[in-house]
């Protein structure tokens, strides 16, 4: 068992033939299609102080939403901490 599957309580040996996996991010189950990203990589977990091999799957929903963040870098993303500390 991969740690993703540990970590979020994921049973692989009981899904849907209809979908190919879960995106990590929102949970939905996705067919290869709906696939933006996967990895399986080395993690280090500094909440669970423990590291491993990862794998992640994220689907295209949550890939914008991941671009959307990371555009404006650091100065884009003060400025959202900015207006989330005024509400
Ligand atoms: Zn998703």
């Amino acid at each position: 068992m991969l740690m993703t599957e540990e970590w979020v309580g994921i049973d692989m040996s009981k899904k849907d033939k209809r979908f190919d996996d879960i995106c990590h991010i929102c949970g939905m189950p996705i067919t290869k299609a709906q696939i933006a990203i996967c990895t399986d990589t080395y993690a280090v977990n500094f909440v669970e102080k423990r590291e491993g091999d990862i794998s992640l799957t994220v689907c295209i929903e949550c890939y914008e939403k991941i671009k959307v963040h990371y555009t404006g870098g650091m100065k884009r993303a003060m400025k959202r901490h900015k207006e989330a500390m005024k509400q």
